[in-house]
C-alpha cells in the first residue's frame, strides 16, 4: 500500500521528492520541496519525517491550484491621480505633477469600464476605488458605486467594494455614504506623528497626522471597521509601528507593508543608524510576530496583520487568496485596473514604469466583451502571467517556493530589469517563512493566532 502511494505521488510530482532541511538545536523541520508539504520533530526522527511526507502522510498542505475560477477578479478603479498628501514613497516618479495637475475618472469613462469589467468571465468582481485620494470627489465614489449596482443588474456578479484612502478626509456625511454602500475601508497610514508626518506630509509640506487621527476618530464614534496599512520605509521604524498601533487600538486589522523601492521611494536616504538590510527588515519583522502571538494569547485586543496573516495561510492550507503571494501573482492573471485617462494594466505597480507599456486603452474597445480578449490577448500580461516559481532559476530550487510564489513581478523588474528573477525581497522571503515555520512547530496553535487571533476571544487556554 506505501508502495502504491509512493508511485502515486511519484506520478504527481514527476520526480523523486526533494527534502529541504532547517536545523535549530535538536529540532529539525523538513520540506518537500516540489509540494510544499512539511514536518517538524527531533534530529533522531529525521529519516521518519522524509518516508512520511514521501508517502504522503504527512501532508501539511498541497498547492492544487493559484487561481480557480471561483476566485474573485480584483478590478481597482483610480477614480482620481490628485491627492492632498506627498508621501515620499509614492510609486509616482512625477508626483508632484500627477498629484497636482492629474486626471480625474470622468462618467463617460467609467460606463464603458464597469460594463466591460462586469462582462468579463469572473463570478465575482471585489471593486477597489482608489486614487490618488477618492474622498476628494465623494461624489465620483457614490457615482461609481451606484453605475455598478446599476450595471450588474443585467450581469448579476457577486460585487464588492473597498475604498483605500489617506484618512485625511473623513466627515460624517462621507463616511454616511461609504456606509451605505458597504464599503470596506482601508486607511494607509504610517503610525506614530513622527513616522507619519515624515513619510506622509501635506502636499503644503505639513503634518498630517492630526488629520487622520480626526479621520480615525470618526470612524470609531461611527462604529465603522476599517483597516490600517502602514507602509515600512526603514526596518527601525517596523516595531514602534507595531508598538503605537497595539496602544492606540485604532483597529485590529492592520497591514506592515515594506516599501517597494520604486518611484518617489528610489529618492529616500534611511537613517544613517538604522541596518536597512533585508536580513534587519525580517528580524525586525519576526520580533512584531512574537509580540502580536503574545498579545494575541493574552489580550482582548487581538491583532490581525493582513500580510503576516497571508504567508502563515500559505504555509498550513493550500488556498492562495493573497494576489501578491501566489504563482504567478496577480499581475499575471485576476487583476485588472484602470486610470483616469483610460489606461488598462494588470498592477498599477507595472504602471509608473512606462518602458512596460499597458494592456490598452478601454476606449478601443468596441464593445464590453472585447476586454476579455484583450485582457487574455496582451502581451504584457502573459509575460507576467509565464513568471512562476518553476520558471525562475533561483526560486525553482527554492525551499520555500510554494509558500512565497516567488514574489513581485514589478520586483523582480525593478532590481534586475528582467521579469524573469527572484523578488527584489527575496533574502527577506526566505527569513520570514523560515521564521514562521519554526514559531507554528513551537506552538500548534501559533498558525491561528496569526490567522484568527477572534477565535480566541472566549479564553481558550494553550
Ligand atoms: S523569491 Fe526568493 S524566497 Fe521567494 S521563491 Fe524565489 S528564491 Fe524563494
Ligand atoms: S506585481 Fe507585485 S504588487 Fe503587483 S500583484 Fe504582482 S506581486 Fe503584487
Amino acid at each position: 500500500m506505501h508502495q502504491l502511494a509512493m508511485t502515486q505521488r511519484a506520478q504527481q510530482f514527476q520526480q523523486e521528492p526533494i527534502f529541504e532541511v532547517s536545523e535549530r538545536g535538536n529540532r529539525v523541520i523538513v520540506i518537500e520541496r516540489e509540494s510544499g508539504d512539511w514536518e517538524a520533530g527531533c534530529k533522531a526522527s529525521i529519516n521518519g519525517i522524509k518516508a512520511r511526507l514521501q508517502q504522503g502522510l504527512a501532508s501539511k498542505q498541497r498547492v492544487v491550484s493559484n487561481h480557480a475560477p471561483e476566485i474573485a477578479l480584483e478590478c481597482t478603479l483610480y477614480l482620481s491621480n490628485k491627492c492632498n498628501l506627498r508621501c515620499r514613497y509614492c510609486y509616482s516618479r512625477d508626483v508632484r505633477n500627477v498629484k497636482e495637475n492629474g486626471e480625474t475618472m470622468s462618467l463617460d469613462m467609467l460606463k464603458k469600464v464597469v460594463p466591460a469589467v462586469l462582462s468579463m468571465n469572473w463570478k465575482a468582481v471585489n471593486f477597489f476605488l482608489y486614487g490618488g485620494e477618492p474622498l476628494l470627489d465623494p461624489n465620483l465614489v457614490t457615482d461609481a458605486i451606484s453605475l455598478i449596482h446599476h450595471e450588474n443588474t443585467h450581469y448579476r456578479k457577486r460585487v464588492s467594494f473597498s475604498i483605500e484612502t489617506n484618512g485625511t478626509l473623513f466627515t460624517p456625511e462621507n463616511i454616511a455614504i461609504i456606509v451605505a454602500a458597504d464599503v470596506h475601508v482601508g486607511v494607509s497610514m504610517d503610525g506614530p506623528p513622527a513616522i507619519q508626518n515624515r513619510n506622509r506630509p501635506t502636499k503644503e509640506g505639513r503634518s498630517s497626522y492630526d488629520m487622520v487621527v480626526h479621520g480615525l476618530n470618526l470612524l470609531q464614534q461611527m462604529r465603522i471597521p476599517f483597516s490600517i496599512t502602514a507602509t515600512i520605509v526603514q526596518p527601525c521604524d517596523l516595531e514602534s509601528v507595531f508598538d503605537y498601533l497595539l496602544r492606540f487600538q485604532w483597529t485590529p486589522f492592520i497591514r506592515l507593508s515594506p516599501m517597494l523601492p520604486e518611484g518617489n521611494a528610489l529618492q529616500i536616504t534611511s537613517n544613517q543608524s538604522c541596518n536597512t538590510s533585508q536580513e534587519a527588515l525580517a528580524s525586525a519583522h519576526l520580533r512584531v510576530v512574537d509580540r502580536m502571538l503574545a498579545n494575541n494569547r493574552y489580550s482582548h485586543f487581538k491583532v490581525h496583520c493582513g500580510n503576516i496573516a497571508s504567508m502563515v495561510n500559505n504555509l498550513v492550507t493550500d488556498m492562495r487568496p493573497d494576489f501578491c503571494l501566489k504563482s504567478p501573482c496577480g499581475a499575471g492573471y485576476g487583476m485588472i485596473e484602470f486610470h483616469p485617462n483610460g489606461d488598462i494594466v494588470t498592477c498599477d505597480k507595472t504602471y509608473y514604469r512606462s518602458e512596460l507599456g499597458v494592456l490598452g486603452k478601454i476606449n478601443d474597445i468596441e464593445h464590453p466583451r472585447d476586454l476579455q480578449s484583450l485582457y487574455d490577448t496582451s502581451p504584457l500580461r502573459r509575460m507576467i502571467a509565464s513568471r512562476t516559481v518553476d520558471t525562475i532559476t533561483l526560486c525553482k530550487d527554492c525551499a520555500f517556493k510554494r509558500f512565497c510564489g516567488g514574489g513581485c513581478s514589478l520586483g523582480s523588474y525593478l532590481k534586475f530589469g528582467t521579469f524573469a528573477r527572484e523578488d527584489v525581497l527575496c533574502e527577506y522571503r526566505k527569513r520570514m517563512f523560515e521564521g514562521l515555520l519554526w514559531r507554528l512547530q513551537d506552538n500548534p496553535y501559533n498558525a491561528l493566532l496569526l490567522m484568527k487571533p477572534w477565535l480566541f476571544s472566549q479564553g481558550v487556554s494553550l
